[in-house]
């Protein structure tokens, strides 16, 4: 047995949730494991602003699927609950609609039935039965796809086979399978907008992306208690314990080869000094184009297979605290467009800002009075807009005036004198979501859905270049949302545990 014995040495470049989870799962196997992260913060696009008794989660607000973070915290008789406590929120969503109409998705079937109660017994009838369909193409996509982690279309086919995957609803786009399903306008809405999730279009991704209201209404849709952010501190605590080694305002520069494999990672430290991290084993958490193209200088014909995985959405993200609050609001609440589908198109198709925005809007609040000082609210405004493309040059000011748009929206649909009560205000456009987090072209969820160019999967795991370089994260499979990258590192991790064993014999 070659090198029995010797600790392998890995190092995680960023310290996003997906890098993270890769960290912790290595050192529980035995590996020496170094994590390199730019900023001064752990967590990645987690992030905190706290700011006069305010305290706003820049990034995630909704946890879901916590049965995927199990493993991460289990271990010394340790579960997830002894490092964040989780609170299950029903109603999940509250949905506005131009023409005044509010519709509450329930968790809870009875109360969920009773709010479509006016709109008659069809629509009741169609929205059961599209959730038994939602959690079908859950179950399919669960038990290969992503307990498996398949990363190619031919590793899918040799999984699934042919016969297998004629269940899943591959043929149809997911707005397309809605429309066939719902005939109730609302309910298309709300469906199709469970996109989010992932930063596409209902009406270019494959049908099977309905099972996303399936993660919510069969596992919950949770908070964190004290912000989300506390499951960014969550998982530093668990690397402290299994012995990773955390080096904050460490920037890797490039990515050191030699004989095929890679060997190292170039560091510059937010002073200016330069450094060196041996490795035998390199994880890139910076998503995969950009570090293909900074760390690597990766050749033309390298990229040209990457140009399927074209970014997912961005946002302009706007943080107020305002001194009084809206009590129509609930936790996370949807302030639709109204022709949802000249949305989509606008942005994913046309590269376009969108003139009529569907608005996601979280008021933590309505669960945990300490995000904000008494009598105050803390809301978040997320829409989703095109990532960076030269072929459509956006500035700052045309980020400023979407803003003001966003404002106007939500004074006409009932938040009157938004802008009155606004005592505390934070803005990101996509030029900061890109510097920050070095994400590619400022996306937000890393790879966008695509029936035509990706159908739904994300750059494969492993560096087709390097067999020693891993990659985790939104860019990757099974993609984006909290609980697919920590996913994903859990798959990286018995990747490269299964590799190590292999090449020790
Ligand atoms: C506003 C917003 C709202 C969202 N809402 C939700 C939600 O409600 N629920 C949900 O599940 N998901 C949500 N997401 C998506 C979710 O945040 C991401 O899918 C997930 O956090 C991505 O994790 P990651 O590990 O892939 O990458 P990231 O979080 O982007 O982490 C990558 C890390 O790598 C570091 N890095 C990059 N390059 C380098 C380098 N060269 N050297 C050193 N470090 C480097 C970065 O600084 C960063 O810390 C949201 C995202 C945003 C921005």
């Amino acid at each position: 047995m070659k090198n029995a014995g010797k600790k392998k040495r890995v190092v995680v470049i960023g310290a996003g949730i997906g890098g993270m989870s890769a960290a912790i799962m290595l050192a529980s196997k035995g590996f020496l494991v170094t994590v390199l992260e730019k900023n001064s913060h752990a967590g990645g696009k987690l992030n905190l602003l706290e700011t006069k008794g305010f305290r706003f989660d820049l990034g995630p607000s909704i946890f879901t699927l916590p049965q995927i973070f199990r493993p991460i915290f289990e271990g010394e008789g340790r579960k997830l609950e002894d490092y964040v406590k989780l609170q299950r929120l029903d109603p999940q969503w509250r949905n506005f609609f131009e023409d005044g109409t509010v519709v509450d998705l329930w968790e809870d079937p009875k109360k969920m039935r009773q709010e479509l109660k006016r709109f008659g017994s069809l629509t009741s009838d169609e929205y059961e039965s599209f959730l038994s369909y939602s959690r079908q193409q859950y179950q399919i996509v669960e038990r290969g796809y992503l307990r498996h982690g398949l990363d190619t279309f031919s590793q899918f086919l040799r999984f699934y086979g042919w016969k297998d995957a004629r269940d899943l609803d591959y043929l149809r786009s997911m707005a397309g399978s809605i429309r066939s399903r719902l005939s109730n306008r609302y309910l298309r809405d709300i469906f199709e907008y469970f996109i989010k999730y992932v930063g596409s279009s209902a009406l270019d991704s494959p049908a099977f992306m309905n099972l996303m209201p399936n993660i919510q209404m069969e596992f919950g849709l949770w908070y964190v208690s004290g912000g989300l952010y506390e499951l960014a501190r969550a998982f530093q605590r668990r690397m402290e314990e299994c012995g990773v080694t955390l080096l904050l305002g460490q920037e890797a520069q490039e990515i050191e080869r030699a004989d095929g494999l890679v060997t190292g990672v170039r560091t510059c430290g937010l002073d200016g000094s330069a450094g060196f991290v041996k490795a035998d084993y390199i994880v890139s958490n910076m998503e995969v184009i950009p570090a293909m193209q900074k760390l690597l200088h990766a050749p033309p014909s390298a990229m040209k297979k990457m140009r399927r995985f074209k970014p997912s959405c961005s946002g302009i993200v706007l943080h107020l605290g305002l001194d009084r609050v809206y009590p129509q609001l609930a936790h996370h609440n949807f302030f639709y467009s109204t022709d949802l589908h000249q949305h989509f198109r606008r942005v994913f198709r046309e590269g376009k800002l969108p003139d009529d925005p569907t608005l996601y809007v979280v008021a933590p609040t309505r669960t945990d009075p300490s995000q904000a000082p008494a009598g105050c609210d803390n809301i978040k405004i997320l829409p989703h807009i095109p990532s960076l493309d030269d072929s459509h040059p956006t500035t700052r000011e045309d980020y400023a005036a979407l803003k003001e748009i966003c404002l106007d929206k939500l004074e006409r649909m009932g938040m009157t004198d938004l802008r009155r009560h606004i005592v505390v205000e934070d803005f990101w456009t996509p030029f900061d979501i890109e510097t920050h987090y070095g994400s590619h072209r400022g996306s937000i969820y890393g790879v966008v859905c695509d029936r035509l160019s990706n159908y739904a999967f994300k750059a494969p795991k492993q560096s087709f270049q390097f067999r020693n370089l891993f990659f985790v994260g939104g860019s990757t499979n099974p993609g984006a949302g909290m609980p697919m990258v920590a996913l994903c590192g859990q798959h990286v991790a018995r990747m490269i545990a299964e590799q190590d064993a292999k090449e020790a014999q």
